[in-house]
């Protein structure tokens, strides 16, 4: 079996198409959704990742405004800047971008936007919340992926998914989102980490794969079953000499041979990435509309 794709990428454009009908539809009553950057210091991945958010704002017809500030910004200039954006009207929603130079600062940094505009789903309100089944911002990257299995018509009721990775911003939201009883979950969840004894042995029994460990080749073709759908969260950069910046992107998954064992896979990159910033603008365009659009 060769797996077919599933393809972030053209998900993406449908699902931003909607989003700008939206948007032109909140601007013909004057508002223009809008989002709060924070970038702070200057690491090359995480600027890529705000200019590609930026400039989907821009062609979403969205605004939005950057702050950037030096790696060496203190705790209170780095709050002052948020609580700004929790008073700018024009601010609709807010990203403070990932990681921080000083990681002990994150947890009280993301504390202090205001939960309705937390558009990246972060804030312990929308956490609790979304653990509860109630209306919340849902964190990006697992929402884009339940989007894409319910987009592509995959079934997630009744399926054991095996999720890879228990981290705040993918594994663990995505465990809990898929396991609740609902359209866009009801799974049977196992959720591995660097403590699982033998990952194989879960992964060998899954109907879903979903790969969020940063490690490339964590799953290997003789980890899947035949026709088990696999989604690789995985962004990692390997040293290539031949490519025009020295590095590629794999994913967590040995894509090629993966695939002729899948059902459904997404590549890397053009999966869940695309996903994961079509969230977002989902998010914020839902904070401009008057607060989440609600889990799936
Ligand atoms: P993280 O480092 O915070 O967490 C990784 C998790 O994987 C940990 O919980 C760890 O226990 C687990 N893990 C690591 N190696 C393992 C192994 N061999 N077996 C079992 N579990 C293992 O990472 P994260 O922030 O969750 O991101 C994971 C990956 O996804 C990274 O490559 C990151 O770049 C990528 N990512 C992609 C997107 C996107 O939009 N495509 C978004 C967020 C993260």
């Amino acid at each position: 079996m060769t797996a077919k794709i599933l393809d972030g990428k053209a998900l993406s454009r449908q699902l931003r198409a909607e989003l700008a009908a939206q948007v032109a539809a909140l601007r013909a009553g004057g508002i223009v959704p809008g989002l709060g950057v924070l970038l702070v210091g200057d690491n090359p991945a995480s600027r890529a990742y705000v200019t590609a958010k930026e400039k989907a704002c821009g062609e979403l017809g969205m605004h939005s405004s950057e702050v950037r500030l030096p790696a060496s910004a203190s705790r209170g200039e780095i709050l002052r800047v948020v609580s700004e954006f929790n008073r700018d009207p024009r601010v609709h929603g807010i990203l403070v971008q990932l990681p921080l130079p000083d990681g002990s600062m994150e947890q009280e940094v993301l504390e202090t936007v205001d939960p309705a505009k937390d558009v990246d789903g972060f804030h312990p309100v929308n956490v609790g919340r979304a653990v509860l089944g109630l209306p919340a911002f849902l964190p990006c990257t697992p929402h884009g992926i339940l989007q894409m299995l319910r987009r592509a018509g995959i079934p997630v009721a009744g399926a054991h998914a095996v999720v890879i990775g228990r981290s705040h911003i993918v594994g663990r939201p995505l465990a809990n989102l898929l396991s609740q009883k609902g359209e866009a979950g009801n799974a049977t969840v196992t959720l591995c980490h660097t403590a699982t004894r033998d990952l194989a042995q879960h992964t060998r029994h899954a109907d879903i794969v979903i790969a969020a460990a940063g490690r490339p080749n964590t799953v290997r073709a003789d980890m899947i079953r035949e026709g088990a759908v696999v989604v690789d969260v995985g962004m990692n950069r390997v040293a290539d000499s031949s490519a025009p910046r020295g590095y590629r992107l794999v994913g967590d998954v040995a894509f090629d041979e993966v695939r002729e064992k899948a059902s459904w896979i997404t590549p890397v990159p053009g999966g869940v990435g695309p996903m994961t910033i079509t969230m977002l603008l989902f998010n914020t365009v839902a904070a401009a509309r008057g607060g989440p659009a609600g889990s799936l």
